[in-house]
């Protein structure tokens, strides 16, 4: 059984990056029946937005991915976000610095910038110089009389390589000699991510670490870490970038893809086709097969199929797989989805629905199942059952210039107003007799009526376009065009 973590800082909704890692670990935690565990890291309080622990945790709950461990339902390790364990650091950080692992550091700001300055002058690289390294006690103590408080540095040793087998990057390694002496906790008392994280791994009993790979500089200096603390180190497995079609590296204000997990579920797509897409970002099954449910990602999941090389997100692919979804779904699922982009567009009042309304909008919204991508879509795809404006686009006005259009349409006209009832099945009917009369039948008769009501040549099955419309609208746009 493995233990495992998705440890956001929560500084917003939850990224499509995390849930990709917060989706292999809770699958790896339920393949071996292990523990999926949410930590949030909110040390950084100039990013900390309170509001981002929730909207991280909906972000989860919403794709389905329930956690065993975190801050709203406890677990055996807590607390689970960082900031209320500063006690836990801190004798932690107590140990490194009589050990000799750690030192306290003076240097001011303006210390550091001017050494920075003048490495980079002289073309010498990597980080701290190592300055306050072997204070004396007077320089100690004359620090402290100006009234400087120490951040603790960790020593890096000298000419150490530090090899990680990484899960998915396999061996990788590092020269601590390109490792400056990296700060572990601020004047204040608050750890930096990379100690923090490591203390949090190791008493949260994490087999596993499964993060993105802008994180694998971060890991030879936490395995430093754990050996000085005689700690057992985790395995890692870091996982590729997400590129865009363009194969970029995704940005955060990158608009051709939807980014964040709210903004799916708010434009209506299926958690279950989100969760399925975003299995296949960096992970193939082997096979062909590209539909998997949550359960058969469990059985099927494994970190030996998750690629290095990055993933790519493909919006369309992800809308063609949506539609897939959408299309295989109970239909009151969908009407439920579209409810509130129908109202929002003031197409339907706010509050319950009649029965004749229900029975409306689940025509209106099964005649549109096949072709949305995602439920947002129905308000442009309905929009000429609402609008009082019909717009002919160019070939449906072309048909309409055609000879037995008027005759068509005229005979229609007459048989609608005569109608005693005007449901999907009383369709045919209608437009049987008005081929009768008229004589025109098959492409003529339907693509004169259906340009003529539609404004379009193609579209949705036409009777339930007629009955959609509605007996009034239809004699109002034949009236105004004869
Ligand atoms: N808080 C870190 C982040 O959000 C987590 C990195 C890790 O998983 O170790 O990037």
């Amino acid at each position: 059984p493995l233990r495992v973590r998705y440890a956001p800082s929560p500084t917003g909704h939850l990224h499509i990056g995390g849930a990709r890692t917060a989706l292999f670990d809770y699958l790896l935690a339920r393949k071996t029946g292990g523990a999926f565990v949410v930590r949030f890291e909110d040390t950084d309080q100039t990013r900390h937005k309170e509001s981002g622990i929730q909207d991280q945790l909906n972000g989860l709950r919403w794709l389905g991915l329930e956690w065993d461990e975190s801050l709203d339902i406890g677990g055996p390790y807590g607390p689970y976000r960082q900031m209320e364990r500063l006690d836990i650091y801190k004798t932690y950080q107590d140990k490194l610095l009589a050990s000799g692992h750690a030192y306290g550091c003076y240097c001011s700001e303006l210390d550091l910038e001017q050494e920075r300055a003048e490495q980079e002058a002289s073309g010498e690289m990597g980080g701290y110089s190592g300055k306050c390294r072997h204070l004396t006690a007077e320089q100690v103590a004359a620090y402290q009389a100006e009234g400087r408080v120490p951040s603790t540095r960790f020593r890096v040793p000298s000419d150490r390589i530090i090899a990680i087998e990484d899960k998915v990057r396999e061996h990788v390694e590092f020269d601590s000699n390109g490792i400056g002496d990296f700060i572990i906790a601020r004047p204040d008392g608050i750890p930096t991510y990379n100690f923090a994280v490591i203390v949090d791994d190791h008493l949260m009993k994490i087999d596993l670490v499964i993060r993105g790979e802008e994180h694998l500089s971060n890991t030879p200096r936490q395995i430093l870490m754990y050996e000085a603390l005689d700690m057992p180190i985790p395995d890692f497995a870091h996982l590729s970038l997400i590129l865009n079609t363009d194969r970029k590296k995704m940005s955060k204000r990158d608009e051709s893809i939807i980014q964040f997990i709210e903004q799916y579920k708010e434009l209506g797509y299926l958690p279950e086709a989100v969760l399925n897409f975003i299995a296949l970002l960096g992970w193939s099954p082997g096979g062909e097969e590209e539909m998997f449910t949550k359960e058969e990602l469990i059985a099927q999941f494994d970190l030996d199929r998750v690629s290095k090389s990055p993933a790519v997100f493909d919006m369309d692919k992800l809308n063609w797989m949506n539609n897939a979804y959408l299309k295989k779904a109970p239909l009151s699922r969908i009407v439920d989805l579209c409810l509130p982009h129908l109202r929002k567009a003031g197409y339907l009042q706010q509050g319950d629905l009649d029965a004749t309304t229900g029975a409306w909008v689940e025509a209106l919204v099964g005649l549109n199942q096949e072709r949305m991508r995602y439920a947002a879509e129905i308000v442009d795809l309905s929009a000429i059952f609402f609008k009082e404006e019909l717009i002919i686009d160019e070939e449906a006005a072309a048909v309409l210039k055609e000879e037995h259009v008027p005759v068509v349409l005229t005979s229609f006209l007459a048989q609608v107003e005569q109608a005693e009832v005007f449901t999907v099945e009383a369709m045919p009917a209608l437009l049987k007799a008005v081929q009768k009369e008229t004589g025109f039948k098959g492409k003529q008769l339907f693509m004169s009526v259906r340009s003529a009501l539609t404004g379009q040549v193609h579209g949705p099955d036409l009777n339930v376009s007629l009955f959609l419309l509605g007996k009034e609208k239809v004699v109002s746009r034949l009236q105004s065009l004869l």
